[in-house]
């Protein structure tokens, strides 16, 4: 085994996957942990920020201000 797939198990061992529905196309779908709190939609690809609010609930990036409507704004 190489040294290359040895980082790559690592990655893969490290990354989180989670099943959610993804704020950008709406589908039930794939979201892996790219950084921490970050989650990447697999479905479109768009960039999710993992908001802990008392639940968990994933956001759009470029839209977080705009989903918050319960007047809970980190
Ligand atoms: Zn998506």
């Amino acid at each position: 085994m190489s040294k290359k797939s040895n980082l790559f198990a690592e990655i893969i061992r490290k990354a989180k996957m989670v099943d959610g529905v993804c704020p950008h196309c709406t589908e039930h779908t794939l979201l892996i942990s790219v950084v921490s709190d970050y989650y990447r939609c697999l479905n479109c690809g768009g960039d999710i920020e993992q908001k802990i609010n008392g639940k968990i609930s994933y956001l759009p990036i470029d839209l977080t201000v705009q989903e918050i409507k319960d007047g809970k704004e980190i």
